[in-house]
Order: structure tokens, then C-alpha cells, then sequence
């Protein structure tokens, strides 16, 4: 099996400090919390921009760009920057949420298919894969493919058939968001059973599931992702004190099971974001 990939999504766009006092806002907040999960182990930073007055969702663009400044002159993490845009609205949605990969990451997630998420509705019609994919391909960044059911993979399947993604592709398996597949072994393994054969996966599970959805993902081969966008608790009652508390338990997981963790450098060549 390979090294592990352990991705922290550090923020999200709907944790609060009323959930847990350390979510970050600010771009120098979600910074510090990139730093210190890279140095706890993770390979992989994926961000959510906030209001830095409220914490309100945001998608400002001058507001990604300064994270991606500040946490490039102070770590090596690959950076991930989210392209959901979840609460975006207008006719001009799609370059809205598009905008973040003018900023060059290495990696930038695609949603593929539309999913009810508890009160709303993620809205990905087939032509924003499509779209979404050649611009990613034009601006030389790696799709991190999210999917969140089973039919969002045959989705991707048929982008991956016509060309729209240089190989491999990448998948995060989103597990447990509320109307999406739930978080079971059985649904785990039947994603993980969907995916074309051989390729780079990841596994998040929501809440109380990231423990598990994570666990299992390593016994399956795969990677991992947690942090405060997908569960705000070290366990049962006790919260996290920070993402990269989140991130030392994935560490602490990783070794337990016998595999090993990929350092920034080790996570671009599985991905080959190097050309
Ligand atoms: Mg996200």
C-alpha cells in the first residue's frame, strides 16, 4: 500500500465558533491552522474562506489569495482550495465559483453531481463538471473529484472516459453529509468498489464518522481526510482544540495500521501534480 495522504479541510464554510471556539475566520487564522496541521503531519490543506468580521461563508477571491501568501511562505503543504460555493448565487455562479483556481493551487475540488445537503441543495448540473474540469485542465490544477453518492462516481466515470481529467484522477469520497450517502461500511466499500480500478482515492465521514470512515479508508488502501469542516470532536463530548489535534489522531491512526504517512513532497508524486 502506498504512504498516506491525510488531508486537513480546516475550516469549511458552516462550523462556528458557537460549535467549537477554534474554528478559524480570518485568512491569518486559516494560515496558522494550515502550518500547524502540516507540521502535525498532514500533506494536504483544503480551504473554505470566511467573512473575517463573521465567519460567514465566503468566496472572496482576495480573501484566498491571502491564505495561499501567507501559508506558501511558511510550509510546503499542497493546497486545495475549494471550488463548492455552496451558498453562491447570480447567473454568473459558475466563473463565481471557478474563481480560486486563477490563484494556481495544485489541487482544487470538483463536485460532480447535485445532492440535497440537509436544508439545501448542492447544485452541480452535468455542464459544470465539464466546465469546471477544462478550465482545472487549463490552469494546470488538479481536480480533487468529491462525490457524495454512488451515481456522482458514474458521473465522473464518463468525465473520465471522454478526457476531461489527466490521469490519475482523484477521488474524495464524501461520506455522511446529511442526504448524501450515509456513513456505513457497507456504502464505503460499495463507493470504494465503483471507482475506476487502481486510481488515488480519499475518504471523509461527517461528525461522529470521521473516526470510522477514516479507519476503514486506510485498511482499504486509501486516504484520508479530516478537520474541523467535516467534525469539530477529538471523541464523544470532548472537543477538538484544534485541526491539528484532529490531525495527530490521524497520524496516530496511520501508524496503528501499519502504513505510513506522505509528507507534501510524497503526496505530489502519488497525485503527479508535477507537471
Ligand atoms: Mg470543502
Amino acid at each position: 500500500m502506498s504512504k498516506v495522504i491525510i488531508t486537513a479541510a480546516v475550516s469549511g464554510s458552516n462550523p462556528t465558533r458557537a460549535m467549537n471556539p477554534a474554528v478559524p475566520y480570518t485568512p491569518a487564522e486559516i494560515a496558522d491552522a494550515v502550518v500547524e496541521s502540516c507540521e502535525a503531519g498532514a500533506a494536504v490543506a483544503h480551504i473554505h474562506v470566511r467573512d473575517p468580521e463573521t465567519g460567514a461563508p465566503s468566496h472572496r477571491l482576495d480573501l484566498f489569495a491571502e491564505v495561499v501568501e501567507r501559508v506558501r511562505a511558511r510550509c510546503n503543504v499542497v493546497l486545495n482550495l475549494t471550488t463548492s460555493g455552496l451558498h453562491l448565487s447570480g447567473d454568473d455562479v459558475t466563473e463565481q465559483r471557478l474563481a480560486p483556481i486563477t490563484l494556481r493551487p495544485e489541487l482544487a475540488s470538483l463536485d460532480i453531481g447535485s445532492v440535497n445537503f440537509s436544508t439545501a441543495t448542492f447544485h452541480n448540473p452535468p455542464a459544470f463538471g465539464e466546465v469546471a474540469a477544462r478550465r482545472m485542465w487549463e490552469q494546470g490544477v488538479k481536480p480533487e473529484i468529491e462525490v457524495f453518492d454512488l451515481g456522482h462516481i458514474e458521473q465522473a466515470r464518463d468525465l473520465i472516459e471522454k478526457g476531461f481529467f489527466a490521469a490519475p484522477p482523484y477521488f474524495q469520497l464524501c461520506m455522511g453529509i446529511r442526504w448524501g450517502i450515509p456513513a456505513t461500511p457497507a456504502n464505503l466499500l460499495a463507493m470504494y468498489h465503483s471507482l475506476p480500478e487502481g486510481v488515488p482515492w480519499s475518504v471523509l465521514g461527517v461528525g461522529k464518522a470521521q473516526l470510522p470512515m477514516i479507519t476503514m479508508g486506510l485498511l482499504l488502501g486509501g486516504h484520508v481526510r479530516v478537520g474541523f469542516e467535516d467534525n469539530l470532536y477529538l471523541r464523544k463530548g470532548v472537543p477538538a482544540r484544534s485541526n491539528a489535534e484532529l490531525v495527530e489522531m490521524a497520524v496516530d491512526l496511520v501508524r496503528i495500521l501499519h502504513r505510513e504517512v506522505a509528507t507534501p513532497d510524497e503526496a505530489r508524486d502519488l497525485l503527479n501534480l508535477h507537471s
